[in-house]
């Protein structure tokens, strides 16, 4: 493995950052800087859900050991997809745990070093973050030898009750969990409840329901199928890799506007990945 982040710490924050919030049962989210991370399950079996900024490995591990005791080490991180915000300290935490991380089939290759995302689209709508998404790091991580591929059963390894569902778009392989038991949603960039591009929004963790970080997203018609796939789950309680945890109807009415309204809310109005520029 290489690729170490660590020591390349990047200078955002929000007003959530550092907090450790109950979503629904057995789901904890910690906002690390501009991404959260999930905590799911209890002391005797729980797994990590994203991996954060890099150069959080320690404050990922302070925080898992605040909810589950000293020492405390997850079954396996799961990852909803690979982009840097997502898998930043993915590579310490699997060299100080030891445990095996699992994504989709689709999303493996970049995840091994084998392929590289698309570059950010500075050129999109909305601010700052959009803006200085140019300088947001491409280069893959490389988990060769940690990295698992999704059961095709639709289970996820060690969260009982959950199924993953292909959420791509934003990702090939991205994907997003759900516990059918609660409806509870972790979207990962599927949706988010924040607008990710506007630095003011993101820093006040204002509360509204938008499509995926315009910046990362290349494949805008696969992005709606999923959203449209999430609001028929109904889901009550949700959290996603961006914003405040939402729940209720906040929830519910908040994604289903965004599907029947992706098109002028999400997708942007000119940049790299719209009207066939790719
Ligand atoms: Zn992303
Ligand atoms: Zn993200």
């Amino acid at each position: 493995m290489n690729h170490k982040n660590e020591g390349r710490k990047m200078p955002f924050t929000s007003v959530g950052s550092g907090n450790v919030q109950l979503v629904a049962d057995k789901v904890h989210c910690y906002t690390n800087q501009i991404v959260n991370v999930c905590y799911v399950g209890d002391k005797k079996e729980w797994v990590l859900v994203d991996a954060g900024m890099p150069g959080s490995a320690s404050k990922i591990k302070a925080e898992a050991e605040q909810l589950f005791g000293e020492g405390a080490k997850p079954k396996a991180i799961i990852l909803t997809h690979g982009h840097f915000d997502h898998v930043g300290s993915v590579v310490e935490l699997v060299e100080e745990w030891g445990v095996p991380v699992y994504a989709h089939p689709l999303e493996v290759p970049y995840l091994t070093g084998e392929t590289r995302y698309n570059e950010p689209d500075p050129s999109v709508s909305g601010g700052m973050v959009a803006k200085l998404s140019a300088f947001f790091p491409n280069r893959p991580v490389d988990l060769s030898g940690h990295i698992h591929k999704l059961p095709h059963d639709g289970t996820i390894p060690f969260m009982p009750g959950w199924q993953w569902i292909h959420t791509p778009g934003h990702t090939p392989g991205h994907i997003s969990a759900f516990r059918f038991t609660d409806k509870t949603l972790i979207a990962g960039d599927a949706f988010t409840t924040v607008k990710q591009e506007d630095m003011l929004e993101v820093v006040q963790q204002k509360l509204e329901i938008h499509g995926p970080p315009r910046y990362f997203t290349p494949d805008w018609e696969a992005a709606e199928v999923s959203v449209k796939k999430l609001v028929h789950l109904k889901p009550l309680h949700g959290v996603t890799g961006h914003g405040v945890p939402v729940s209720g109807d906040k929830l519910l009415d908040g994604l289903t506007y965004l599907a029947d309204h992706f098109k002028e809310i999400a997708v942007p109005n000119h940049g790299r990945y719209v009207e066939g520029e790719k």
